[in-house]
């Protein structure tokens, strides 16, 4: 497993920060970081392991805090990282499935790695066979969004693991909208299958996305690099503590009342005159086709509803994305969809 990883990261010395030299409570006097001494409530460096939450975050999915990082820039940041750990820039390629989430696309690009995209077959399974001939020697990951956006189908789990047997690279499982989904999380597979890595985020069911708050899990000669390759300081104290608090959040009813929701408004939306077809969603969005997806789009803005238009996305020809709100919002996007005028 580690052979994957660059050369360069794999005897990196990390910076070490202010606090790494001691353990235990016996210091009363901090004078080691050019902190100021004056207590402002943010004079002092954050927790750069992020220890507490790590503690109270990793029983959450199973799993030991080793095999836990915590991204401060949501799990935008993972997705950044996994590309600094394992791709050699401009030697080293990334095969994804296509349609899906943009940034693993855009990070390739910054870090100067070619990125390799694979259409989803017809009905939006997973093209295994397809994925596999489009790796070779310099491939290091493969990414699957699953619940996949925005297509809203995720993919059998033993579709993943013949992926992640088959092939000498990173399978990365972006599980963003894991809470929505009846599967079970690929997190479960990382000790049998250990170059599984899974990225999950507070940002969407946990209703946190101003915190920014993602995390990667994978076995933990792997995440080591993670925290190693990060930037030192990389999520504030008062991020760290608002979030640890909001865990004892209990999403269940939240969740529940969006699930019955995405069924209702993927019923109302499927009789509409202008919808050609609503997609199996195990997301907390849908993907509908439309008769004509730009002028539907612009009459729900001037409406004042604004959801997402991805007809330019490869197998999303006039597609809107729409994420399931509030039961009033959605009878709203119900009411103006149903009543759009078919010319
Ligand atoms: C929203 C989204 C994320 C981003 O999560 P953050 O933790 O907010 O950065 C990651 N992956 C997918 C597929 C998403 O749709």
């Amino acid at each position: 497993m580690e052979s994957l990883i660059r050369k360069n990261i794999r005897s990196l010395k990390p910076y070490s920060t202010a606090r790494d030299d001691f353990k235990g409570d016996d210091i009363s006097v901090w004078l080691d970081a050019n902190e100021s001494p004056y207590p402002t409530g943010a004079n002092r460096y954050p927790d750069p392991h992020q220890k507490a939450l790590k503690a109270a975050v990793a029983p959450m999915f199973g799993v030991a805090a080793d095999s836990l990082f915590i991204g401060g820039a949501g799990s935008d940041e993972a997705i950044d990282l996994t590309y600094r750990i394992f791709c050699e820039p401009h030697a080293d390629n990334a095969v994804a499935i296509a349609p899906s989430y943009g940034v693993y696309k855009v990070a390739a690009e910054i870090n100067d790695v070619e990125y390799r995209e694979v259409l989803l077959n017809d009905d939006f399974s997973l093209p295994v066979d397809r994925l596999l001939a489009a790796t070779d020697s310099h491939t290091k990951l493969i990414w699957i969004c699953s619940p996949n956006n925005p297509t809203g189908n995720s993919f059998p789990r033993e579709d993943i693991l013949a992926l992640a047997r088959s092939v000498h690279a990173i399978v990365v499982v972006d599980e963003a909208y894991g809470d929505f989904s009846t599967r079970g999380s690929m997190i479960a597979e990382i000790p049998a299958q250990p170059n599984l890595i899974v990225l999950r985020t507070f940002s969407k069911a946990w209703g946190m996305a101003a915190l920014r708050c993602g995390m990667a899990f994978g076995d933990s000669r792997i995440i080591s690099y993670y925290d190693r390759i990060k930037y030192p300081y990389n999520m504030s104290s008062m991020v760290q503590n608002e979030v640890l608090a909001r865990l004892a959040t209990d999403i269940g009813g939240r969740v529940a009342e969006t699930v019955a929701e995405r069924g209702r408004l993927a019923r109302e939306l499927s009789t509409a005159p202008c919808v050609k077809e609503v997609f199996p969603s195990d997301a907390n969005f849908i993907l509908v086709r439309v008769a004509d997806a730009g002028t539907l789009y612009t009459y729900l803005i001037d409406n004042g509803v604004i959801v997402r238009n991805r007809s330019s996305m490869p197998m999303c020809d006039n597609t809107l994305r729409i994420t399931i709100g509030t039961p009033d919002e959605n009878s709203r996007v119900i009411q103006l969809v149903r009543s759009y005028p078919l010319l």
